[in-house]
């Protein structure tokens, strides 16, 4: 199957079409879904259980009861015997370097103290619950399951509960179960979609709430997780997965196809990018895209999605191609040219950056540690990669001395005074009506 993906040459008018192309792909842009979300929340806060039974079997033709609605130890025993050993083998080896990497992460409480009896200081507390929501349905993604629960658990958090949707025979997928187990998760549930977010949002008797859900889904996960927003805390909302890779004439075009491809089989929304200086080496790559086509399972899929959002561009000079890079933001960029880390310091806007031709995206995705939930659609702009940030909080810490507030009480009184607060201006004077120290 030949594709002859197109290749443009990069200029304003051409960056201005796709950057409005790809914006196309926001999941802002499914708002006729909105009311139906709505109604299965508010279905699962007046009816709790009995509406997670009816919504599985409607969604996922598979009876769910409180009996069967907690996966149990049995079952996840039974999964360890139904996965592969070099499956179980290669998900430790990856929880050693996922734990490792965000080990680094950790963040600490601090307290400082003045000889005058001022301590100030920023405590941290990990998030006490936390819901992950794994998407079933299509595949199972243990790596999904790794990504959002390690750093909770490295960060401290107690309660770590999943939801996933079960199959039409009520089970859950033996991977996903047992990544799960491995990573320390400490509750999983059979129920997936809206309902699951609605769940874990406000609690059902068997549920309990939650303070923060994170996890991808389809678009019905997305919208619920915007709409409990403010009740718990969210992670980000995903949009289709993208690559950007920019190479110059010293890459090789079978590595760099390869990597657009490997994000392209994600969906037909999914946006693979090569910005190059060398016009050979586009041509070279668009061949070895067709190449690879033939042999790969998922073509229908990477032909629609390249027809959509792929692009190979040609630019006039590296800085055109990195300006454009920033511009675009993309999920994941690689670099593939001469003095690639000096390149990495122009890069300002990626979720995850790989440098050098070893370095293919998929090692992120699985192995090297790094998160691989990422901002997509641009909004690397703005937001970070899912860490152990995102699992703690700060509490700010200050004590004062009655020698310490003595000579700056007045200063706060006249601040209150100043905003008509005479309660707070009181609260200070209050504590020197007898005046001196
Ligand atoms: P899912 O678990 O997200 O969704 C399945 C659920 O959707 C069902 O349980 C059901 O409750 C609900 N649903 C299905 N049809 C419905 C309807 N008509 N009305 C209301 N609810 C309905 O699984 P999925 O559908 O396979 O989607 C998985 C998504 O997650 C994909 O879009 C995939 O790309 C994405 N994903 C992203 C990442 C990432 O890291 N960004 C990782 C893995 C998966």
């Amino acid at each position: 199957m030949i594709i002859n993906m197109r290749i443009i040459e990069l200029n304003e008018s051409t960056k201005n079409n796709i950057l409005e192309n790809l914006l196309k792909r926001s999941p802002n842009q499914y708002r006729e879904y909105e009311d139906q979300v709505a109604g299965i929340i508010s279905d699962v806060k007046k009816r709790g259980d009995e509406a997670l039974f009816e919504y599985s079997l409607r969604f996922d033709k598979a009876t769910i009861t409180k009996e069967t609605i907690r996966v149990t130890e049995e079952e996840i025993a039974k999964a360890y015997e139904q996965i592969p050993p070099s499956t179980l083998d290669v998900i430790r080896k990856s929880i050693h370097n996922i734990e490792a990497y965000h080990q680094k992460q950790k963040q600490y409480s601090w307290f400082d103290s003045e000889p005058n009896g001022v301590i100030l200081g920023q405590k941290v507390t990990a998030i006490d619950a936390v819901g992950v929501y794994v998407p079933g349905g299509k595949a199972a993604y243990p790596s999904s399951v790794l990504m959002n629960v390690l750093p909770a658990k490295v960060a401290g958090v107690r309660r770590i509960a999943m939801t996933t949707p079960p199959g039409a025979d009520g089970n859950v997928n033996p991977g996903t179960l047992v990544a799960a187990k491995e990573a320390g998760v400490t509750e999983i549930y059979k129920v997936g979609g809206a309902q699951a977010i609605a769940a874990l949002a406000y609690g059902t008797d068997s549920i309990k709430k939650v303070d923060k859900i994170v996890g991808p889904g389809n678009i019905y996960v997305a919208l619920a997780k915007k709409a409990v927003y403010g009740n718990v805390s969210i992670d980000s909302i995903a949009g289709p997965s993208e690559i950007l890779v920019i190479a110059d004439e010293t890459a090789n075009p079978r590595f760099v196809a390869a990597d657009l491809l490997s994000q392209a089989e994600h969906d037909e929304l999914a946006s693979s990018i090569l910005i190059t200086t060398s016009e050979s080496l586009a041509k070279k790559v668009s061949d070895e895209i067709d190449g690879f086509l033939e042999v790969l399972n998922r073509s229908e899929i990477i032909r629609a999605s390249l027809d959509n959002y792929g692009y190979i561009l040609v630019a006039k000079n590296l800085s055109e191609a990195i300006d454009t890079a920033n511009e675009i933001a993309s999920e994941h960029l690689e670099i593939m040219t001469k003095n690639a880390f000096e390149v990495m310091t122009k890069i300002k806007n990626a979720g995850a950056i790989f440098i050098g031709e070893y370095s293919s995206e998929p090692l992120g995705d699985y192995f090297a540690g790094p998160n691989h939930v990422l901002p997509t659609n641009g909004t690397a702009k703005f937001f970070s990669p899912l860490s152990v940030d995102d699992f703690i909080k700060k509490s700010s810490i200050i004590s004062y001395s009655r020698e310490a507030l003595f000579p700056v009480y007045e200063d706060i009184v006249t601040f209150a005074k100043a905003e008509g607060l005479t309660a707070h201006a009181n609260s200070i004077s209050v504590r020197f009506e007898n005046d001196e120290v």
